[in-house]
């Protein structure tokens, strides 16, 4: 079931993006060679707290997980993209590092993901972790009123597509608002007006994700840990968003 949510709701999960948005900013400068991925689970757990809000992620036990989940934020490093579990690993120059973050403050969710290259940056992990930011700013341009789904997913796939970058449809985007998970999926790929009719009030979290060479993965022995089968690095982006009379709301950008 699909839940539209009233401007009134959509302020409150702006309040919670607001937060969201600030403790990824946080982490992202504090990813930096030299500091353990347990340091980062630290630091958000403490902001958690301070603020009074209630992580999505802790005791979290879905069926593509070896739940419960006992951390607070998802932290994938290199060749790991999606549901990266904190562990004891020193960050060094050039790691890849995706962070994604998602809580509830007074009932209402966001869902953020960015990637960052700690020190050095290669050239070719620049273009990747950018081509996931212009697709994500692609889908967010063309999830407005009116249109549909598909629209979203294909302008998303378009981006992967145009650097030949092959995409998992396996995880995508999808609604949240009191939980983390709601209706609808959001494909990373998909064709234009299929699908949906996008209203204000819809509320979803886009995220498109993918590696430069493969679209396999597979868990890691640790029972959550999404990695690619080939090894090659990957990057991850995702805003919520609200679809609004005047378009697209990002309420997860720190402004
Ligand atoms: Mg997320
Ligand atoms: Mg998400």
């Amino acid at each position: 079931m699909i839940e539209l949510k009233t401007p009134r709701e959509i302020d409150k999960m702006a309040v919670t993006g607001r937060f969201v948005a600030e403790v990824l900013a946080e982490l992202a400068e504090l990813a930096r060679p030299g500091v353990n991925l347990l340091d980062l689970e630290q630091r958000a757990r403490r902001r958690v707290k301070e603020r009074g809000a209630e992580s999505c992620y802790w005791d979290y036990s879905p069926s593509f997980g070896r739940g419960p989940f006992r951390n607070v934020i998802c932290l994938s490093v290199n060749d790991a993209v999606l549901h990266g579990m904190p562990y004891k690993y020193t960050l060094r120059d050039g790691d890849v590092l995706s962070l994604d973050f998602a809580v509830s403050i007074d009932g209402w969710v966001a869902d953020s993901a960015r990637t960052v290259i700690v020190g050095t940056p290669r050239e070719e992990d620049v273009r990747l972790v950018e081509s996931t930011r212009t697709a994500l700013d692609a889908g967010i341009a063309a999830a407005v009123p009116g249109a549909k789904l598909g629209d979203v997913s294909a302008a998303i796939g378009a981006v992967a597509a145009a650097h030949g970058y092959p995409v998992n449809v396996q995880f995508g985007g999808h609604g949240l608002g009191r939980t983390m998970h709601e209706d609808p999926h959001v494909p990373n790929v998909g064709r234009p007006g299929r699908g949906l009719v996008l209203r204000p009030g819809l509320t979803l979290a886009l995220e498109p994700w993918w590696s430069a060479v493969s679209n396999e993965i597979f868990t890691d022995p640790d029972g959550w840990t999404l990695r690619f089968s080939d090894g090659s690095r990957g990057a991850h982006s995702e805003h919520t968003i609200a679809i609004t009379e005047d378009g697209a709301r990002v309420l997860t950008r720190a402004e």
